[in-house]
């Protein structure tokens, strides 16, 4: 039986688990995908028993580990340095390479509703500055959109939008938009919504609303947009499914059974 791990903090909520395992059982793949509750001064020790355990095929990274991994690793694929996360690895012998699954994700996610991807020449505001908010930005100024970010530390906000130019384009930081108007879409990329609260509280919703938070039971921003006229959702269960199914495909080397995925998914996406 080999292995594929959860390093991260807390993993206990993860709907990742029953995808995958789903996934391995309908392939009859003699595979187990497990959580491994992952302290900060854990992470180093956690990989090293990755490279020495023949039986582990390879893991997914979550927060708070995504960013830090990255110089632990032996390799790691041009796309994951460039949003400079890793949510993949995938165990070749005693070598652990790093990707990340993020932009094919988020991609999918938006081809799947009925606008379409790509979104382009639109203004796009980011909420967050972390490693998904990265990969959105790429993803979308490489599709020709205006990119804004705004983010709790505006520092955070600076720095990612100087790190980054797609063809000739960066993002630009805005204030936090309360009392505002987005322009034509928003992405949340950051945790408000696990717990209850409203990312994107007295402010009008635009057009397209992307809510990356995965969870359970639907968010208060995917609720209000679903009860608003002309607004599409794109709820953070569709990502998941997406990028967990470009994961499955980089550590088993066959397509993922996506519809045995998405029916481990706790609500219909
Ligand atoms: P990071 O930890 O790298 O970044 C988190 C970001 O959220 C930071 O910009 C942080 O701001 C901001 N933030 C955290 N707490 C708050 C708060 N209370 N109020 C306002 N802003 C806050 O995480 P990731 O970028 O990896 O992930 C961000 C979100 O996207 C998570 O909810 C994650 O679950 C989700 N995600 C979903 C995926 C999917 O497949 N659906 C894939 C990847 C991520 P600051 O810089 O000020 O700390």
């Amino acid at each position: 039986m080999s292995q594929v791990w959860l390093i991260g903090r807390p993993v206990a909520h993860s709907l990742s688990p029953a995808m995958h395992n789903a996934a391995f059982a309908k392939l009859g793949l003699p595979h187990r995908y497990d959580t491994k509750e992952t302290a900060d001064d854990q992470l180093a020790a956690t990989l090293d028993r990755m490279r020495r355990d023949d039986a582990v095929l390879g893991a997914n990274v979550t927060i708070p580990h995504k960013e830090a991994v990255l110089r632990l690793l032996d390799d790691v694929d041009d796309e994951a340095r460039r949003i400079g996360a890793v949510n993949t690895i995938v165990s070749r012998g005693s070598r652990l390479v790093g990707y990340n699954t993020d932009i094919y994700g988020f991609e999918r996610a938006l081809e799947a509703i009925s606008v379409g991807f790509p979104f382009a020449n639109n203004r796009i505001l980011i909420l967050g500055a972390g490693g998904a908010a990265r990969a959105c930005a790429l993803s979308l100024l490489a599709h020709g959109n205006e990119v804004e970010i705004a983010n709790r530390d505006p520092v955070r906000a600076e720095a990612l939008a100087r790190s980054m130019e797609v063809d000739g384009r960066r993002p630009r930081v805005v204030a936090w938009p309360k009392g505002s108007e987005p322009g034509d879409a928003v992405v949340n990329a950051t945790p408000l919504g696990l717990k209850g609260e409203e990312a994107l509280e007295d402010v009008q919703l635009p057009r397209w609303v992307i809510d990356l938070v995965p969870t359970a039971e639907e968010t208060p921003l995917v609720k209000r947009a679903k009860a608003t006229d002309n607004v599409t959702v794109v709820d953070g269960l569709s990502m998941l499914l997406h990028q967990a199914a470009r994961s499955f495909e980089l550590w088993t080397g066959v397509p993922a059974p996506i519809e045995v995925m998405r029916a481990a998914l706790p609500r219909d996406v």
